[in-house]
């Protein structure tokens, strides 16, 4: 990497670390950055910045936000009484493209994932379960089909059943492993109304 300067380098550095984003795109965004007007570099790294400073976590359901409360949960036409849990803000708002789910979420931020040694103290579980003292009739548990996804929902099924709360996992009809952020919206509506009791 000694061929571009010490600031290219360093540019590099940093956008390789973006999730998908291998040495070869890392080398180009940096050329492409490099060569913008530096207006428009000032306008990426505000939005950058800004959305850092500004963005956190919903103080009920924990999606992000730049409110204290989300817009869902600020709705009060929303159902407080059915939870939906997700495991990343990308999945509420596949969700909420769908337009038909009318109940609230629970943003866990990960799954739980013995391999990678991220345990049930590591996702926003502790604040699901605080969520469960009032109205609430059904929890949804809308995690991935995957490994992670599926031991997620397991055990959060264990901790909810003594409370007599009725919980339900959507239906398998979504890919194996699929991001639901990438599932189209009739395959999700259908997993919501096929979910079943677990
Ligand atoms: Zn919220």
């Amino acid at each position: 990497m000694d061929l571009y300067s010490g600031y290219i380098n360093r540019l590099i550095e940093e956008l390789s670390h973006l999730p998908g984003i291998g040495s070869k795109s890392a080398q180009r965004l940096a050329f492409y950055l490099i060569n913008l007007p530096k207006e428009r570099v000032q306008r990426f790294t505000n939005a950058v910045t800004e959305a850092r400073e500004n963005v956190k976590y919903c103080e009920r359901c924990f999606t992000l936000t730049d409110q204290t409360i989300c817009p869902v949960c600020a709705n009060a036409r929303r159902d407080t009484g059915t939870i939906m849990v997700v495991e990343n803000p990308r999945d509420l708002a596949a969700y909420e493209k769908t337009g038909k789910y009318e109940g609230v979420y629970h943003v866990l931020h990960g799954a739980i994932s013995p391999m990678l040694g991220i345990g049930p103290g590591d996702i926003k579980l502790k604040e699901l379960m605080a969520r469960l003292q009032k109205d609430v009739r059904e929890v949804i548990i809308a995690t991935n089909s995957s490994l992670e996804g599926e031991t997620t929902a397991m055990y959060i099924s264990k901790l909810i059943k003594p409370t007599g709360i009725r919980v339900t996992r959507i239906a398998s009809g979504v890919p194996v492993g699929g991001d639901l952020e990438y599932i189209d919206e009739v395959t999700l509506l259908r997993a919501l109304e096929g979910r079943t009791e677990i």
